[in-house]
């Protein structure tokens, strides 16, 4: 499933979801950040372990479970992980976070960043290089 970041959300009714949660008006922009696929080519970054737990944060508190996993299409594509039912998890201390199941939202202003739960993996393993605006914000937003 590919979304140009910063493109607008329409992924599924998630953006109608959080309006209604959180009373937000018509002034809030709902943008895609990380819906990439192995079918296009997306900017790379070496990461970066402080913006990545802040990230976790993100994933922890946040989220709006979908029916099924998404698996990662990069792994399958470079046979990473074994076969398409392989999950791809985080390890937190002695907990496990799944991910592929979950979208995640972070409002910085007017705009509500919506992003797979993938993201993750995508900038652990894959380097993606999320937009500045959106790396920015995360990083001074969430502590
Ligand atoms: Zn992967």
């Amino acid at each position: 499933m590919y979304y140009p970041d910063m493109s607008i959300y329409s992924y599924s009714n998630f953006d109608k979801k959080l309006k209604e949660m959180y009373n937000l008006g018509e002034e809030f922009v709902f943008l895609n950040i990380g819906w990439i696929d192995s079918s296009m080519e997306y900017e790379k970054a070496e990461k970066n372990e402080e913006f990545l737990k802040k990230m976790l944060i993100l994933i922890k508190k946040s989220g709006n479970m979908m029916r099924g996993y998404h698996r990662c299409q990069y792994c399958l594509k470079d046979r990473m992980i074994g076969n398409e039912y392989d999950l791809i998890c985080v390890k937190e201390g002695d907990s496990t976070i799944t991910l592929g199941s979950r979208e995640i939202y972070f409002q910085y202003g007017n705009f509500v960043f919506i992003s797979p739960d993938l993201i993750y993996h995508y900038i652990e393993n894959h380097s993606y290089k999320p937009p500045d605006l959106y790396y920015d914000a995360v990083m001074k937003s969430i502590v």
